[in-house]
């Protein structure tokens, strides 16, 4: 009898990447007796912290003194590990963002595997009557502001809320909520977790069209490669209501043929029961991930996904992440989206991610959009992505008839009265309530007005702890900072120069709302913003109620601009078209276009003809033309020019730099050191350091630099010049550094 070959020794040491901004990894013993794999998450003793990691690597041996390793204290998952190819993928984005192996992991774990075997959630509930509860929210408005805040959110909210979502809703800390308990308004309740699935609704079910001869080009293209088993970008740039979904749903049953799975992404806003609705109709074996779910559901699903009894996940950004076995295929739909930025460290881009993972895994990568960002139609032309196009609506839908109303030819009493709905739009309005048929007013500005002013002195509101004017909120009655979400009353007189009182300036949703009702009194209306949907479930309820034509005009902010689907709606108004078109950003001209062109894109989807009026200062700006005229191409060319001259990408790519203290001295002395090591660097430029466009942000100064580079090489040279935010930040001055950034705020 021969010896069996001796089994390879246990792995006594694992490399372990901590949630935290350093760029290493810290090696720790395995105790007897315990499994570790590569992806299993571990709790682990730091500078005496418990602190979470991820094992990166094992090891049967170490070259660190053994008695200065300490061991690992728990694994929190023995039976499932993060798949191989995710860590390769978080290793990439760590490179790509500048952010630590850590820090990239934690991102892409669903955060009920972090705390396993936790299924009960703190919430708090309402431990007065109602209306009690309402007086203390008056009662404490002046003195206890943000006890005041919190309390009203939950009496809003109805129910009994997740204390994580009411601190994240209401800026606050734990102290506000703890002494409203203290004090017997509110109580601290264990619950378990609900189980709040975004159940699709079965009258969107897709049904499974006839695919016209552009569709079936496109699926075949796609369905070729997949069959192939190799990784290659698409762009599908198909206009509104082309029928990119079922183009999506053809190309998944070819993926689900192999028996492979898919990711398909969605900005959250679209993330409705309509679009869940189309996919699951089709696919029993979705998985559905939206920032809404629990964590108990989402660590479900999750466990759903990796032992492959899910093979669909459909989702936001996050869902990029989703552990499915055998990736045939990722979907990005509306690839243009800035949501898929996330505004939080690791700064990823889920489309430059999804593309990585793509490669990783050999899967197909499928991007859509009616409006593709510069950068992504750059890259088709260049032929970096294979382009697919869809120019004509699908089925019976026609592009509808768009009407630029200059709104310098309104009568001076229409701007007087502050709401500008011109002689158009309300003559449409008018006809169109009259045919029973369903109007979609768009303003992305929520509030009542963005601005009090003295009419006198010309001073406005400001928040005392940003520079930003508050925005005034009439329904609640206060004055709401819409950067850190302090709020006050409305000053008797301006204090500046005591006239009185002050002038509401500008227009925003609830304004909107306001004039349409008086305007017209049978009618019934609806808004839609994040003001109005504070109650739990309030968006489904509104969608349904206007599928179901209880609602007549709906009016909203971005949250109506993309994704609706609904027949009847024959009237979009914008309101305005100019909000976005001063905003400081080399982008605000794509923006718009975009933004214009996606609403436009909700009228006249079914039968009916459909008209939009764009309302606007600016009649010739080249984005508000090309947005009326439907004509995407010469957007690009005009654009491309611009951004050519001005050095932006698609043409550079950039890294902002922010530091914020509460000295501004601070933020200004550390980016002029950090500047230093770039100014040598060639294809290098840099903008600033200066001050950011909003210099102030909750008692924090604001510093910024942008820093633009021409060459892939140099950009890695300026990353490398940059540094890590270990190497950068201080005890009192925060920095982030942000690739590709969204916002330049
Ligand atoms: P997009 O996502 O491109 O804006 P959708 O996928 O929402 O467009 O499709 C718009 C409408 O056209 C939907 O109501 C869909 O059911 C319908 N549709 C899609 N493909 C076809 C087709 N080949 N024939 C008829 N109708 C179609
Ligand atoms: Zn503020």
């Amino acid at each position: 009898m021969t010896d069996p070959e001796p089994d390879p020794p246990p792995p006594a040491y694992v490399q372990v990447a901590l949630n935290l901004p350093l760029r290493r990894e810290f090696t720790y013993a395995v105790p007897a007796g315990v499994v570790v794999r590569p992806g299993n998450r571990v709790r682990v003793n730091f500078h005496g912290r418990a602190t979470g990691g991820v094992v990166v690597a094992v090891a049967a041996t170490t070259d660190l003194p053994p008695a200065r390793v300490k061991p690992v204290e728990s694994v929190l998952d023995d039976e499932s590990t993060m798949p191989q190819p995710l860590l390769e993928l978080a290793r990439r984005m760590a490179a790509t963002y500048g952010c630590s192996l850590g820090e990239a992991l934690d991102a892409m774990l669903p955060s009920v595997a972090k705390r396993r075997g936790q299924r009960l959630l703190p919430h708090v509930e309402l431990a007065a009557p109602r209306d009690l509860a309402a007086q203390a929210v008056l009662e404490l408005e002046d003195k206890h502001q943000e006890r005041s805040r919190v309390l009203r959110t939950v009496l809003e909210f109805g129910a009994p809320m997740p204390i994580l979502d009411l601190r994240r809703r209401t800026n606050t800390s734990d102290s506000p909520w703890q002494t409203l308990c203290k004090h017997g308004v509110l109580r601290k309740v264990m619950l378990a977790e609900e189980l709040e699935e975004l159940v699709p609704a079965p009258e969107e079910a897709a049904f499974r069209h006839q695919l016209n001869e552009h569709q079936q080009k496109a699926v075949d293209a796609v369905a070729g490669v997949v069959r192939a088993g190799a990784h290659r970008t698409f762009l599908l740039h198909g206009v509104t209501g082309s029928g990119k979904t079922e183009v999506y749903l053809r190309i998944l049953e070819a993926v689900r043929a192999l028996g492979r799975s898919a990711i398909v992404l969605v900005p959250e806003i679209s993330l409705t029961p309509q679009t869940v609705g189309r996919f699951a109709s089709r696919f029993p074996d979705v998985a559905v991930l939206h920032s809404g779910l629990t964590d108990a559901e989402r660590g479900r699903q999750w466990q759903r996904l990796l032992q492959g009894k899910a093979k669909v996940a459909v989702g936001a950004r996050s869902a990029l992440f989703a552990p499915v076995q055998d990736l045939g295929l990722i979907v990005v739909d509306e690839e243009h989206e800035s949501s898929f930025k996330q505004d939080s460290t690791p700064r990823y881009h889920a489309r430059e991610m999804a593309i990585q993972r793509g490669e990783i895994e050999k899967a197909v990568v499928v991007l859509g959009s009616a409006t593709p960002t510069l950068e992504s139609i750059g890259k088709a032309k260049r032929g970096v992505y294979e382009l697919l196009t869809l120019p004509q609506r699908a089925g019976a839908g026609r592009l509808p008839k768009i009407v630029v109303q200059d709104l310098r030819a309104e009568p001076k009493e229409a701007r007087r009265a502050g709401v500008v709905l011109s002689r158009t739009l309300l003559v449409m309005m008018e006809e169109r309530l009259k045919a029973r048929d369903q109007v979609l007013l768009f303003l992305n500005r929520r509030g009542f007005a963005p601005v009090l002013l003295c009419p006198s002195c010309g001073e406005a509101v400001k928040c005392e702890h940003c520079s930003v004017s508050m925005t005034w909120h009439a329904r609640q009655g206060r004055l709401v900072c819409h950067w850190c979400c302090h709020e006050k009353r409305r000053p008797e007189k301006c204090a500046t120069c005591q006239h009185a009182p002050m002038h509401e300036l500008g227009v925003g949703t609830e304004r909107l709302e306001a004039a349409v009702k008086e305007r017209f009194p049978e009618a019934i209306v609806a808004r839609m913003d994040a003001d109005t949907m504070a109650e739990r479930g309030a968006h489904e309820r509104v969608l349904g109620a206007f599928r179901k034509k209880h609602i007549d005009v709906l009016i909203g902010t971005q949250m109506i601009a993309k994704g609706l689907d609904f027949p009847d709606v024959t009237l979009v108004g914008v309101v305005s078209a100019d909000t976005g078109l001063f905003v400081p950003d080399y982008r605000a001209a794509e923006r718009t276009f975009q933004l214009l062109h996606q609403v436009a894109g909700r009228a006249g989807r079914g039968e009916k003809a459909g008209t939009v009026v764009i309302q606007t200062f600016c009649p010739d700006n080249y984005a508000v033309q090309a947005a009326a005229n439907n004509d995407y191409a010469s957007f690009v060319q005009q654009e491309l020019q611009f951004r050519k001259v001005t050095g932006y990408p698609p043409f550079a790519r950039l890294l902002r730099v922010l530091a914020e203290a509460r000295q501004e001295r601070e933020a200004q002395d550390l980016l002029q050191a950090a500047v230093k090591p770039l100014r040598d660097l060639p294809d290098v430029e840099v903008l600033g350091p200066a001050p950011a466009v909003i210099a102030r942000v909750k008692e924090q100064w604001r510093w910024h630099m942008l820093v633009k580079a021409f060459t892939p090489a140099s950009f890695a040279a300026a990353m490398a010049a940059v540094g890590t935010v270990e190497d950068l930040a201080t005890r009192t001055c925060r920095v982030t550094l942000d690739v590709d950034p969204s916002s330049l705020m």
